[in-house]
């Protein structure tokens, strides 16, 4: 039995590690902790992504707008105050006086000495420009600020334009040996006659443009620069100037820019960086001035932001986490030992008293305790009542023999001796018919009260039937149960039953038996008190025979102090 109910115990312990999966109540806590700290950092984390980047995009295509603005319309004033310059220079009295005595005299004559002062000391006093030249109607070169003139860089139809009195300006052009950019402007030179009889041309650096660029380029790496209908940069804020003009937009992007002039459009750069860049137009001229900053750099906020949100609701996921799991442990704990308390309740162990904690699971285990309590009592109860006698308390016939039994075995294995007592009431039936049953009954207890304040504790009284009683006494030899014997009948001689008004007394037969001698086993045993006490009954009752190897050894006679009427005479 205790074998099958650990085996039990266990199966029902070893299915409880088997719940902490899902559907446990731990991973249910830590699970809803976890979605409750998720959702809402998440949520706000999105609104807040969301706020951010509209208000950055916002701040990115304002920026973008004003800064290409201010650029065209710094470089419109710019190439406005040349075209002014140019055109004082080319109504200038020495110019125009000159240039007819120029084209006149072959080789320039003293004219053409007094033009070339006139361009060098005006070209010395604008840094900006490079070379001033005044050519006539076919393009030659009639003077110019440098000791020997330069290319002219004048795009085709150049004189129709000068003759209608127009301004033309040339195309950027890379000069090898001075390392910069340069563009071209002409104005026609008008003689005396007011006739048109060449132009002024002037070659500007870009020099000032490019610091127009640097000083409204955005952001930290962001870029600048003009470029022509085609997509070809002429000025650049960043990179090689010489290699600027190879640097041109994909004419898709060009289109695109120029379509949505004002507005910030994203697209891939040169080197494939992803770029928001604006364009703008400057007013005067065919070019636009773009500006663009990197995405990445334009929207490092935002990254910053992303990282910071993704490390604080990591960390608040470990944290929420950690006590989620802390509480789900001080909550299931007691549930655990609950369980487990359970299992072995119900595999048959009683002895199961868990500790008490606070709280809902508190007030259950001490529940589960109370129950398992009373369960026990019932038990022990039942378990008393199994081996007791209902009316006299001591033990009955099945619990006797049990006793024997062990009380055999133990005495063989020690080698020791114990001897019983089989005990008889005598003429009991009578007793009955002449005071009734219950007066019996209470007769019997009186002689099991008797029973039990003779013996030691030690000792085992038993009611093997009837109005008989069985005596096992413990490390006893016959004489000791003789004397045993002997007290045992004085002091029911001392006793009497009460009656209604009267009083009646009893007396007992007893054999005795000693354990090996009169027999090895409990039933020889209990065969040869029988035996005895059938030889004290046949010779007249009230007295004691004990018996040993099967013979009569002893007839123990009546107690001396016994002073009462024998109910028969031997
Ligand atoms: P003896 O001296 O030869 O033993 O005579 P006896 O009358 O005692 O023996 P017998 O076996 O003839 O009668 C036993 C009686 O004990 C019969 C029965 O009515 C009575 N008895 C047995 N058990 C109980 C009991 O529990 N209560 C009562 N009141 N009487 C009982
Ligand atoms: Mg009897
Ligand atoms: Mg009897």
């Amino acid at each position: 039995m205790p074998q099958h109910t650990s085996d039990i115990t266990r199966a029902v312990v070893d299915q409880v590690p088997k719940v902490f999966r899902l559907e446990s109540i731990k991973s249910r806590i830590v699970g809803l902790a976890l979605l409750a700290t998720l959702i809402p950092s998440l949520g706000m984390a999105w609104i807040s992504y969301v706020q951010n980047r509209a208000a950055l995009t916002d701040k990115i295509t304002e920026e973008l707008k004003s800064v290409s603005e201010q650029t065209a319309r710094e470089i419109d004033l710019w190439v406005k105050e040349r075209l002014y310059d140019v055109r004082v220079f080319a109504s200038s009295y020495e110019v125009t006086e000159n240039i007819e005595r120029a084209r006149r005299s072959a080789g320039g004559g003293q004219a053409g000495a007094r033009l070339n002062n006139y361009l060098t000391s005006v070209e010395e006093r604008f840094p900006d420009y490079n070379e001033l030249l005044v050519i006539d109607r076919q393009g030659q070169p009639l003077a110019s600020s440098a000791e020997s003139p330069g290319d002219i860089h004048l795009p085709p139809g150049w004189l129709d334009r000068v003759t209608e009195d127009q301004t033309v300006i040339g195309d950027a052009y890379w000069d090898e040996q001075l390392g910069q950019r340069f563009m071209t402007v002409a104005v026609p030179v008008t003689a005396a006659d007011r006739t048109i009889v060449g132009a002024l041309v002037a070659t500007a650096s870009y020099r000032a443009v490019l610091t127009i660029l640097l000083v409204f380029a955005p952001g930290e790496s962001g870029n600048m620069y003009v470029i022509a209908p085609d997509g070809a940069a002429i000025v650049r804020s960043s990179g090689d100037a010489r290699s600027i003009t190879d640097r041109q937009l994909e004419s898709a992007t060009t289109q695109l820019l120029f379509a949505s002039e004002g507005s910030p459009i994203t697209y891939s750069d040169r080197d494939g960086v992803e770029v928001i860049g604006t364009l703008k137009r400057v007013p005067r001229l065919d070019w636009a001035v773009v500006a663009e900053i990197p995405v990445e750099e334009a929207f490092a906020q935002i990254k910053q932001l992303r990282d910071a949100t993704t490390i604080l609701v990591l960390g608040l996921l470990v944290i929420v986490g950690f006590i989620a799991y802390w509480l789900s442990l001080v909550i299931v704990r007691p549930l655990d030992r609950l369980t487990i308390g359970a299992a072995e309740v119900a595999a048959g162990d009683l002895a199961v008293d868990l500790p008490v904690g606070k709280g809902e699971v508190g007030y259950l285990t001490a529940v589960f305790n109370g129950m398992v309590a009373r369960l026990r009592e019932g038990r022990e109860q039942l378990e008393v009542l199994l081996v007791t006698d209902p009316l006299t308390g001591v033990s009955n016939r099945r619990h006797l023999m049990e006793t024997l039994d062990s009380e055999t075995q133990r005495a063989d294995r020690s080698e020791t001796s114990f001897s019983i007592l089989m005990v008889d009431v005598d003429r009991f039936k009578k007793f009955n018919d002449t005071y009734g049953h219950i007066a019996g009954d209470e007769a019997l207890k009186v002689v099991a009260e008797v029973l039990q304040e003779v013996t030691r504790e030690i000792d085992h009284v038993a009611r093997y039937g009837g109005e008989e009683f069985l005596l096992v006494l413990p490390d006893t030899d016959i004489d000791g149960a003789v004397s045993v014997a002997g007290r045992i009948r004085e002091r029911l001689a001392e006793r009497s039953v009460v009656v209604g008004e009267q009083s009646a007394t009893l007396s007992l037969s007893i054999g005795a038996a000693e354990f090996p001698m009169d027999g090895e086993s409990p039933e020889s045993l209990i065969g040869s008190a029988d035996a005895a006490l059938y030889q004290a009954k046949r010779r007249g009752r009230d007295r004691m025979v004990c018996v040993s190897r099967g013979k009569k050894k002893t007839v123990a006679k009546p107690p001396k102090s016994a002073k009462r009427k024998k109910p028969d005479a031997s």
